[in-house]
């Protein structure tokens, strides 16, 4: 079966076309700049609409004659109705759309995408694909904040957890590797992107997750802060920040970049590798990482507090999940940076943990162990992939 995956932004449009039985990718791309003026001139892609033209230009050259089977969309909220993917109709479609004050940014764009699709191909099924979905399986007793009620029944405030099809793929793959059933699986997921979230998996269900009401909560990530006391909120409220500067603060200031002065996780490690001797006093800004412009003292106490963080995750979700099987990195972080889960496996010596220097270094595409074969959890890396997971769900739910 052939599946178009589709990732709808409010600006761009993310696709792939997967054989899902081979598991391969026939052609993939990104249309960007949808409905934004270039200078003075008009949008060269007004809208969805016109995205969707293009990417169908891209599929008859690529496919000839064969024509995909189904679509799949990534959708960020699912709420608390999707559990799992669904097959879309129009009702389908406007409960996605009556969700887009809990994502405003994300579920407009993929309504766009899911209508731009119905109008040019009606006749093709879609399916969506929700982030939330994984996380409808926590207690209550997780995903309440300690609240009043109305904010919950009037705002719908509660945990809802992101990144659950990563997770859920990583958790499969991790049984899997283990040579466990996924529902006796208890393991912590650790995706570690731009964006991050720690998933404490029991019997092969989400029952805790880092991320919260919105993809902010949790660990120390590219540019957003994770956990933070509230009242720095209100403190700053009170001294004049309005809700769209302090929106910009913690989503795009913060995070590695804020503390560090990078979002990326290589300049970090380069600038914190930095000969000591060459290091500055904190705040100095000569003897920065030529090139990079960082500073490596920053660069090092950014990593330090990403990974004490990430550690603590693992601590506390090692318990909620009653002792976990697996410790598992995932992502453009904990797939590729092994000197990040060195500083966080350093860590976690108290739960028998050892990771082995030499498995850690191998550079591979693989789902492998990096720990020794003496350490009490395993840890593992198991390269997650979305769009394989949206394929292969929208696959099975067409074919039922
Ligand atoms: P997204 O959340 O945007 O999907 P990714 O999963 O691609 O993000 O992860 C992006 C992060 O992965 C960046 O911080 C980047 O520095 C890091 N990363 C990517 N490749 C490497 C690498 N080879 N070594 C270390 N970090 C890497």
């Amino acid at each position: 079966m052939l599946i178009l995956v589709i990732n709808s932004g409010s600006s761009s449009l993310k696709y792939q076309v997967r054989d899902v039985e081979a598991g391969e990718v026939l052609l993939e791309g990104l249309v960007e700049r949808i409905g934004l003026p270039q200078g003075d001139a008009p949008a060269a892609v007004p809208d969805h609409g016109a995205a969707l033209e293009i990417v169908a230009a891209r599929l008859h050259e690529v496919l000839g004659d064969r024509q995909v089977d189904a679509v799949g969309h990534r959708v960020v909220h699912g709420g608390e109705r999707f559990a799992e993917p669904v097959l879309i109709n129009n009702e389908v479609t406007r409960a996605i759309e009556r969700l887009n004050p809990l994502a405003p940014l994300h579920n407009p764009a993929a309504v766009l995408g899911i209508r731009a699709i119905t109008e040019k191909w009606p006749h093709l099924p879609q399916v969506a694909v929700f982030d939330t979905a994984y996380h409808r399986t926590l207690p209550e007793k997780a995903w309440r904040y300690a609240v009043p009620d109305w904010l919950y029944t009037h705002h719908g405030i509660r945990r809802y957890g992101f990144h659950g099809t990563s997770h859920q793929y990583v958790a499969g793959r991790a049984a899997a590797l283990l040579g466990e059933p996924v529902d006796e699986f208890n393991g912590v997921i650790l995706h570690l992107g731009n964006g991050a979230s720690a998933t404490a998996v029991k019997g092969g269900a989400s029952v805790d997750t880092s991320m919260g009401f919105t993809p902010l909560e949790g660990l120390v990530m590219g540019t957003r802060s994770g956990d933070i006391d509230p009242s720095i909120l209100v403190f700053l409220g009170r001294q004049g920040m309005d809700a769209d500067a302090l929106d910009d603060l913690l989503n795009r200031e913060s995070g590695l970049l804020g503390l560090g002065g990078s979002n990326d996780m290589r300049t970090l490690v380069e600038a914190a590798e930095a000969p000591a001797a060459e290091a500055p006093d904190a705040g100095a800004d000569d003897g920065a990482v030529p090139g990079s412009g960082v500073d490596p003292v920053r660069a090092q106490r950014a990593l330090e507090v990403a990974a004490y963080r990430l550690a603590k995750y693992v601590g506390a979700y090692h318990v909620a999940v009653g002792g976990a099987q697996a410790v598992v990195f995932t992502a453009g972080i904990g797939e590729n940076s092994s000197p990040f889960r060195a500083l966080v496996c350093e860590q976690l010596g108290a739960l028998g943990i050892e990771l082995d220097p030499e498995l850690n270094a191998i550079r591979s595409k693989e789902a492998r162990t990096i720990s020794t074969r003496g350490s009490r959890i395993p840890v593992l890396v198991i390269p997650t992939n979305e769009e394989q997971a949206i394929a292969e769900a929208t696959a099975e739910l067409v074919q039922a």
